[in-house]
């Protein structure tokens, strides 16, 4: 079997995002299985558009999602390949295609074409060009060249084929009409070849064998296949991927949605969740498994399981599965990956965040990390997005004697709990821990045995002491449990909270 190549193909024109994205991601995944190469090529052929900055934001994103296609794996084939600086390439294969008369200069300009685009749309017919230029008297465009009249290179589409036919790795068999096409525009002069005839010469001298991209490329293949075939060059394996959606259906867009993969990673989505995502936007396995590491994904993808309808861009899902792998961490990796998030350029510059960690005082002192690491396993679990983070575990750190927050949240129906209320409990959980034995170690489980034996023996309801408890300790109606809020607080800073909480609710 040939050797698998693909290629990752962006145009630099923008900033990296989620399109993009999943569109690497895939050719990654899908070489990586086959054990084959990546090779990264910037179609930077618009120069107009084309901006050093939106290279530089693609390749970095690339590299952080972990979708690298240089190293170890690609030897020969791991350095950028830039369309710009093959200009000279496309120029040889253009002159060859004018000297065979298989394409030709055309010199309608803009204005004419427009007029005759409006006309088709008003008799509701596609508009094709009518090939004015393609059999023109060649003195004639010598003499309106050699003038500098402004023109282009149009392909002659051939006349003796009626239909272009390819099998299509996801969407199978997929037939177009050559009278759908015209004599399309291969490049706007000798130095500046055109996207569709570009990755023709380029994914012929790649040795491409496999084309993985959007589905909105599609009316783009019957072109390309009639150019490879022009060229007698061999014609790789497409496959099209399903475009992605949003909510409503409609195609994701920029102005609907955030779509640039840095957003996301300053949003507090961990690289790992967004590829475990993207993974899932039109493809899945046969079994229910919505978690995947980087390396289940190499091993379980396939062409045949990309989905061909639309892929519906859940942000839910995106958030539930960013929980999930905040879950399976343990909480030094989580400590670590916090701390990253924060001192991260992205997230310090960004006006949205205000995350001051001298808040959490110094973190070369032992303490002060000790502290952290607890309040951090405390709010792990919660935890959907890293940007959450920093809110949540405030009020560990929030001065115990001046707590402030509404004594409304002392009432729960169920708990049958108010303000009112509220005294007693309070009372009674401070009587509790007031009286331990100074060797009492006090621990979430220790408490725990202590306080249900107690609330037993005086006939309460567990709620109704510990919902108040929580409360008084936290400031707030949804933290963590009350027991693990006692053990991290300690005995005395728990009394000066459960105090503050009195003082407010007389
Ligand atoms: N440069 C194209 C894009 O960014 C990719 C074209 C292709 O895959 O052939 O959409």
């Amino acid at each position: 079997m040939n050797e698998i190549i693909v290629r990752y193909p962006p145009s630099p024109t923008g900033l990296f995002h989620i399109g993009t994205a999943r569109t690497v991601l895939y050719n990654f995944l899908f070489a990586k299985n086959k054990q084959g190469k990546a090779i990264m090529r910037m179609e930077d052929t618009d120069k107009t558009r084309s901006e050093k900055q939106y290279e530089e934001n693609i390749l970095s994103g690339i590299q952080k999602l972990g979708m690298a296609w240089g190293v170890d794996w690609l030897s020969s084939t791991d350095e950028v390949v830039y369309q710009s600086e093959r200009a000279g390439v496309y120029k040889k294969y253009l002159e060859k295609l004018l000297a065979e008369d298989k394409a030709y200069y055309c010199f309608s300009t803009p204005e004419e074409l427009n007029i005759l685009r409006e006309k088709a749309q008003k008799e509701k017919k596609a508009f094709r060009y009518p090939e004015t230029w393609r059999n023109a008297d060649k003195t004639l465009v010598q003499e309106k060249l050699d003038a500098g009249e402004k023109s282009v290179i149009r392909y002659k589409l051939p006349k003796d084929i009626s239909e272009i036919t390819f099998t299509d790795a996801v969407r199978g068999e997929v037939t177009i009409k050559l009278t759908e096409l015209d004599d399309f525009v291969i490049a706007k002069n000798l130095d500046t070849a055109l996207y569709n005839f570009c990755v023709v010469i380029d994914d012929n001298d790649m040795k491409i064998s496999h084309v993985i991209r959007g589905e909105d490329h599609i009316s783009n293949t019957p072109k390309q296949i009639l150019l490879f075939k022009e060229f007698g060059f061999n014609i790789p394996t497409f496959a099209h991927l399903p475009l992605i959606l949003n909510a409503d259906k409609s195609k994701l867009s920029k102005r609907k949605n955030k779509v640039s993969v840095d957003d996301y990673l300053s949003d507090g989505f961990l690289p790992e969740a967004l590829v475990n995502f993207l993974a899932l936007l039109g493809w899945n396995t046969s079994d229910e498994q919505e978690i995947f590491t980087m390396e289940e994904l190499i091993e379980k993808f396939s062409l045949d399981r990309v989905h061909k309808g639309g892929a519906i861009f859940d942000i839910e899902k995106l958030k539930w599965i960013n929980q999930e792998w905040i879950k399976k961490m343990d909480i030094s990796e989580f400590y670590t990956r916090v701390l990253e998030y924060w001192n991260s350029e992205d997230v310090k510059n960004s006006e949205k965040y205000n995350f001051d960690i001298s808040l959490f005082g110094d973190l070369n002192n032992e303490k002060n990390i000790l502290f952290l690491r607890e309040a951090l396993a405390l709010v792990k679990d919660r935890t959907k997005q890293l940007s959450e983070v920093f809110e949540n575990l405030a009020l560990f750190y929030t001065d115990d004697a001046s707590l402030e927050y509404s004594t409304d949240i002392y009432f729960h129906k169920k708990m049958k709990t108010s303000r009112e209320t509220a005294v007693e409990s309070l009372e009674f959980a401070k009587n509790i821990i007031e009286n331990l034995d100074d060797n009492f170690e006090f621990t979430a489980e220790n408490l725990k045995n202590l306080f249900i034996e107690k609330i037993k023996e005086a006939e309460f309801k567990n709620g109704y002491i510990l919902y108040p408890l929580r409360v008084a300790l936290s400031g707030s109606e949804f933290s963590p449990g009350t027991l693990e809020l006692l053990e991290i607080f300690g005995k005395e800073r728990s009394i000066v909270r459960i105090n503050r909480g009195i003082d407010l609710c007389k």
